[in-house]
């Protein structure tokens, strides 16, 4: 198989001031993501998991050079993109498409959904007929199970299970390699989440296209993931494939995560996550020394306080960032 995404020791560091600072305070660093590695195989699946506040969202932003990266790089299908401007990651941009929370935000309420699936391929292909563009539409809207009769409709007129089909029209129609899904069925229904998974799982079936699919919860990711990373406080505490992770999770975090997976019970389900990951997450502005997980950690000794573990291989590509494990 073929590497296409290469992410080496990616930092993201935000200068911050607490809310009302003096203007000569001094901005701290929150560490927003603090030495990010992995690798993504063309048509693979990567479940990223983690809490609000993990560095989820930063993570993906930085692979598309959407915020300014502090150290480390980025490789994409051999190119260097670190620190690549908006012009720059013109080309590249075709190759990788982002899908995101909120699909009827991501939508301009002013363009028709015909007008938001075509701008993409206008943009990386602005010698392309309007006859062919108007074609490729149908074609994609088509493929997600929008009735292409619907092209002059504007967003508004969806329902959210709908506009997040359209969003992924809107990635699908310049081709591209790999589509970053930044939690696109956190704001959906349950039952219309399964039916936006499976039709990624389906596109990614019939073109081969490579995902990187982001959720704050575990059971989001199991079905769609060949292998799942999971972030906390903008570290990697453990990456593996899928069916490793879920039957034997290494690091205390992924235990209590899998203990965490949501159960029909809306009451139950809160009393067993307050259970499990009863203690507050830390502040990134200031995290715990040491490893970073180790104040909510059930297994921790005085020496995770001093040293930070670092990511290590386990055989049959499970890695684990702790040392205990
Ligand atoms: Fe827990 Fe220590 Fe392992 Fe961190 S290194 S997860 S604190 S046992
Ligand atoms: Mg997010």
């Amino acid at each position: 198989t073929e590497t296409i995404l290469k992410v080496d020791d990616l930092k993201v560091w935000f200068d911050v001031k607490k809310p009302g600072a003096m203007p000569w305070t001094r901005p701290r660093k929150l560490k927003a993501v603090d030495g990010v590695s992995f690798e993504l195989n063309a048509g693979e699946t990567l479940g990223i998991v983690g809490e609000s506040g993990c560095g989820k969202s930063t993570l993906a932003r930085a692979v598309m050079q959407m915020v300014p990266i502090e150290a480390g790089s980025v490789v994409w299908l051999g190119d260097d993109l670190t620190g690549l401007d908006t012009r720059r990651m013109r080309p590249h941009r075709k190759e990788m498409q982002m899908i995101f929370q909120d699909p009827l935000a991501s939508l301009n309420p002013r363009m028709t959904i015909g007008q938001i699936v075509a701008e993409p391929l206008k943009t990386h292909f602005p010698g392309l007929s309007a006859a062919k563009v108007k074609a490729r539409v149908q074609d994609v809207l088509d493929t997600v199970g929008i009735l292409p009769n619907l092209v002059n409709r504007y967003p508004h007129e969806f329902s959210g299970g709908q506009c997040q089909r359209i969003g992924i029209a809107r990635a699908l129609i310049v081709d591209p390699q790999l589509i970053i899904c930044d939690e696109p069925v956190s704001a959906l229904d349950v039952s219309i989440q399964a039916q936006v998974i499976n039709l990624l799982m389906d596109l990614q079936k019939e073109t081969g296209v490579a995902l990187i699919f982001i959720a704050h919860d575990l059971s989001v990711v199991k079905h769609i993931s060949d292998r799942v990373m999971v972030l906390y406080l903008g570290n990697v505490m453990e990456i593996a494939p899928a069916a490793e992770l879920y039957d034997r999770p290494l690091h205390p975090y992924t235990e209590a995560l899998i203990s965490a997976v949501p159960i029909p019970d809306p009451v139950l389900e809160r009393q067993k996550q307050v259970m499990l990951l009863d203690l507050d997450l830390p502040s990134p502005l200031d995290p715990p020394s040491g490893c970073v997980f180790r104040t909510r950690c059930p297994i921790a000794e005085p020496g995770c306080a001093q040293v930070k573990p670092v990511l290590a291989d386990k055989g049959r590509e499970h890695l684990v960032a702790c040392h205990l494990r």
